[in-house]
């Protein structure tokens, strides 16, 4: 088998760390499998490099940065690489122009082109660990780019993709996915499967375990994902295609998103092309819009509510006062969240909505705003409520059984 293991900052936090990385993949490698490693650099050394660059102008070249940045990524590979070969072990270490990434020009936050997996496949067929430093590629240039914060992640998912590996094992601290945070509920309990599509609905919960876009490029790549701890031995979270037996459970996880604002226009003009104005001028100004709802207009004018994040809140609030002509009123509310509940099998089973509303209505909770896809209700709430909201609906689909 042909795994591609990835370790987190905390994973290869220290020397010691790094060692016990070393003995995990020797383990694995001793089991007969061929292996990928793939890292990032250890745990604050990006942020440190970032703050040197700091100390000269609040505003470095880009290439420069990516020049400094991916140099974090390359002590970890040449420090496990050495350590596995102090046990004996063949490895070589890797970057990621040795490894073949190609990218686009977009420093910082580069796109993954092209994978030329030649070098690392004679290097597997010679018997060696291969060690890939994550996070970094280069341009058609030549010139060092790295992928956007988090990026190892998608390194080795490419790199998986690419070699055509059985799985990719993201390692990091914690031991897979969640049906919620265990910080709010202490009942919630880890996920053995998990779809695509739910893990990135879900992605609030496994932000810190899984990059996003990691996860998008997986399900494009139908490539087989674990989430597991680099500190224990527990098989961790398997993120895969949809299954039919993923369908028998209603719901897979719920999750808090405090990061929203609500705002409501109150008699807005019903004509053609005012939404346009207004969702054009908040996307010129990079503001994401989340929820959107607009009912049907009577005698002219409608009502209109929508949620950004709440560090734009004050912005979205300038920005809409320029349509006093086309708006009566306006109200805002930056104490809302956001409370979500996800599963494919929303897909084929009724009611788990109404149960849903039916939880808050319980706990007398006022819903303000609802929206719904094919795997996910969505309610915006008072933010006092988020938690107790999360912990009935956590109860109510009986997630800790
Ligand atoms: N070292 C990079 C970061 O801190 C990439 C990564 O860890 O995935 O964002
Ligand atoms: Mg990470």
């Amino acid at each position: 088998m042909l795994v591609v293991h990835k370790y987190g900052g905390t994973s290869v936090g220290d020397l010691d760390r790094i060692e016990n990385v070393a003995n995990r993949v020797a383990k694995a490698r001793e089991a007969g499998d061929n292996i990928v490693v793939v890292v990032s650099a250890m745990s604050g050394e990006t942020n440190k490099l970032i703050g040197y660059a700091d100390h000269f102008t609040s505003t470095p070249a880009k290439k420069e940065m990516d020049m400094l940045l991916s140099s974090g990524e390359r002590v970890t590979a040449a420090l496990l690489s050495i350590a596995l070969q102090s046990k004996g072990f063949d490895a070589v270490a890797m970057s990621g122009r040795q490894a073949g990434i190609v990218t686009d020009n977009a420093h910082t936050y580069a796109r993954i082109e092209s994978i030329d997996p030649t070098a690392m496949n004679s290097a597997i067929e010679a018997g060696n660990i291969v060690v890939v430093a994550g996070f970094q590629g280069i341009n058609k240039d030549g010139s060092v780019t790295t992928l956007g914060r988090g990026g190892s992640d998608l390194s080795a998912v490419a790199l998986a993709g690419a070699l055509g590996a059985d799985q990719c094992e993201i390692y990091s601290d914690v031991d897979g996915i969640y049906t919620t945070d265990p910080r709010i509920e202490p009942n919630a309990k880890k996920l053995e499967t998990i779809s695509y599509d739910e893990m990135l609905e879900l992605s609030s919960l496994g932000a810190k375990v899984l990059q996003n876009r990691s996860v998008e490029l997986a399900k494009k790549l139908k490539v087989k994902l674990y989430a597991k701890s680099s500190f224990s031995d527990d098989i961790g979270t398997l993120i895969t295609e949809e299954s039919e037996n993923m369908e028998e459970v209603l719901v897979a996880g719920v999750v808090l998103d405090k990061n929203q604002a609500r705002v409501t226009l109150r008699g807005v003009s019903d004509r053609p092309g005012i939404a346009a104005e207004i969702f054009t001028k908040l996307a010129n100004e990079n503001i994401n819009v989340d929820m959107i709802i607009q009912n049907m207009g009577t005698d002219g004018s409608t009502n209109l509510g929508f949620t950004v994040p709440q560090s734009e809140h004050e912005n979205a609030k300038e920005l809409m006062a320029t349509f006093d002509h086309d708006i009566e009123g306006m109200d805002f509310d930056e104490h809302v969240c956001k409370v979500s509940v996800v599963g494919v099998g929303m897909k084929s089973h009724s009611g788990v909505a109404a149960t849903a509303f039916t939880v808050l209505a319980d706990a007398n909770i006022n819903i303000q705003m609802i929206s719904t896809s094919e795997i996910k209700v969505s309610m915006v709430i008072d933010e006092k409520y988020g938690e107790l909201a999360i912990r009935a609906l956590h109860e109510a689909y009986e997630l800790d059984k």
